[in-house]
């Protein structure tokens, strides 16, 4: 099921929603009330999910083309945990770029945070903020959003724990983010999160979800993946950021990107004004912002 948040075309008032091929179901229309996704996605019950799953795919839906779908979680209730350099051949172009900032052995993830009041939806401009950024770069990545309190969680139990998966653009700005000792100014300034277009729930996928993952900036493919390839993998992340801090429900852990960022190019292709990035995660879908 691929929950997302949406408003009526021309309208302000944001809906939750869930998103068909042909258009979506409004849970308000079914009366299924949530305020926003981070209620949704702690108190929404079993028999919910099914009573959704049984509507007629015929009688209830709004066609696509009378909204504009949003970023699933607007507002975060926390920050956004992140994995640094979590796929091999990432860490070969980061160390290339950078070999201060991104080279060295590695035992156990990189973890940094995201800080993020809003984030952007869909088809929204992504601010550049070319006024102190001279090298500023895409991550596509599989995001992970927690279902419920997650503390002392094992392996084998982690994906109990998930809700859904999603999308981030980890945006991020190279000069600010190596020339300080940690990411995080880097990589949080305002807009620097995309997500979307959806949440889909972890029971669409196998355990764990071996899906393509892939950039394309102005059309051109530049990463191009499956998220097999995580250094670090989802049960390992849970379970290990669980032994001494709880998740809590709405949590969202952004796994890391693929090679193929702009810094990994020789010489490096970073976002210039009015580039568009289209991020893609199979059987979640596209997230496709351009720059301000
Ligand atoms: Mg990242």
């Amino acid at each position: 099921m691929k929950f997302i948040t949406y408003k009526n075309k021309n309208k302000h008032t944001k809906h939750l929603g869930v998103l068909l091929e042909t258009g979506i179901i409004s849970l308000e229309k079914i009366g299924i009330m949530y305020n926003d996704m981070n209620e949704l996605i702690e108190k929404i019950s079993s028999e919910e999910m099914k009573k959704i799953s049984s509507i007629s795919k015929d009688t209830a839906l709004i066609p696509l083309e009378n909204i504009n779908i949003l970023s699933p979680i607007p507002c975060p209730k926390q920050d956004i945990i992140c994995l640094g350099i979590n796929y091999h051949a990432h860490a070969i172009e980061a160390e290339r770029y950078k070999e201060e900032a991104f080279g060295g052995e590695r035992r156990l993830p990189i973890y940094f945070s995201k800080r993020v009041s809003n984030t952007v939806s869909p088809g929204e401009y992504i601010d550049g903020h070319f006024d102190i950024v001279d090298s500023l770069d895409y991550e596509c990545e599989l995001a992970i959003v927690i279902k419920k309190d997650a503390k002392n969680v094992s392996e084998e139990k982690a994906f109990e724990y998930i809700f859904g998966y999603t999308i981030i653009n980890d945006i991020s700005a190279r000069n600010l983010q190596t020339q300080h000792k940690q990411w995080y100014f880097g990589k949080s300034l305002d807009d620097f999160t995309p997500i979307g277009p959806c949440i889909a729930t972890v029971d669409e996928f196998v355990n764990p979800p071996k899906l393509k993952i892939m950039s394309k900036v102005n059309d051109e493919l530049r990463q191009n993946s499956t998220t097999d390839l995580l250094i670090f993998d989802i049960p390992y992340i849970i379970s290990d950021l669980t032994k001494g801090m709880t998740l809590k429900s709405g949590t969202i852990i952004a796994t890391g990107t693929p090679s193929g960022v702009g810094m990994g190019f020789i010489p490096p292709k970073f976002l210039k004004s009015g580039d568009t990035v289209e991020c893609e995660i199979e059987g979640i879908g596209i997230l496709k912002n351009t720059v301000k």
